[in-house]
């Protein structure tokens, strides 16, 4: 069906790769005919073809934001499943979804062994929020902490210490898997030091807090990091099995 003379056709597409529209351009001719069936007004037409780009340049802007996040997967809320760790509050963990936390700048500390979905909670609030375009980043506590030693020694740490605050949500994860000196702990200090009350952080580890005297080699800074990291806190405490392991214990049975 033809509801827009040829010309008037040619120059509006003209126009609209001029504008830089693709979008719009792509969907002109369908929504045309689309308002001419159901004799729409022409800010209906035109609100129907502007959701077109305004759509796609969302979506495209939360892919970038994902990509940005350098998750370890894209795995999310739905595809956990709650039934297998019944002692996980569905409703809490659905609540953090909602990314009330950041605006009131609180952390969220993932406790509990290995493979009971530490890293799978955190990385699904992370992609929810990159989703909602707000500047997240995943990194692995080990990998954080050789960047900023490297920092350290380029005489570039406040850069590099800049860097990692500019995030308003920053996932630090496997914390304690590896001991870390005094040095290193001073300086993992100075980054949650940095953004306490500013922006959100969440972590996930497997050390109790009673021993995170020996994750950081001095009780001071272990405290003080404590301090920083539970004062405006929710903690969530994993206690179930291993989902990495739930298939062997199966066929051991
Ligand atoms: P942790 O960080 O606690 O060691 P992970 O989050 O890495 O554990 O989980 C290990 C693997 O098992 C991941 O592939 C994760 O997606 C999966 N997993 C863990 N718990 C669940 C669950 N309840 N439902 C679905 N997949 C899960
Ligand atoms: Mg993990």
């Amino acid at each position: 069906m033809y509801t827009i003379m040829n010309s008037t056709y040619q120059q509006l597409c003209r126009n609209l790769k001029v504008l830089k529209l693709p979008q719009m351009q792509m969907h002109l001719s369908e929504v045309a005919d689309f308002v001419s069936v159901n004799q729409l007004s022409f800010s209906e037409g035109l609100l129907k073809l502007t959701n077109f780009e305004a759509d796609y340049k969302a979506e495209s802007a939360a892919r970038s934001m994902i990509k940005a996040g350098a998750f370890p997967h894209h795995k999310e809320l739905k595809d956990f499943d709650f039934s297998f760790q019944p002692g996980i509050n569905q409703q809490e963990i659905s609540e953090y979804h909602t990314l009330r936390f950041l605006e009131e700048q609180e952390n969220l500390v993932f406790l509990g062994p290995s493979g009971v979905g530490k890293t799978h909670l955190a990385t699904s609030i992370g992609m929810t929020a990159a989703k909602k375009r707000i500047s997240t980043y995943f990194i692995k506590c080990n990998d954080l902490l050789q960047q900023l030693k490297k920092a350290q020694l380029e005489n570039r740490i406040n850069d590099r210490l800049k860097h990692f605050c500019k995030y308003r949500l920053l996932i630090i994860d496997e914390l304690g898997y590896l001991p870390i000196n005094r040095e290193d702990s001073n300086l993992f200090f100075q980054l949650i030091d940095k953004r306490y009350e500013k922006k959100s952080t969440i972590l996930t580890t497997n050390i109790n807090f009673s021993d995170w005297d020996s994750i950081f080699n001095d009780a001071v800074v272990a405290n003080a990091i404590l301090d920083r990291i539970l004062h405006h806190a929710h903690v969530i405490t994993i206690s179930g099995r291993s989902y990495r392991l739930k298939d062997h214990i199966r066929t051991e049975n």
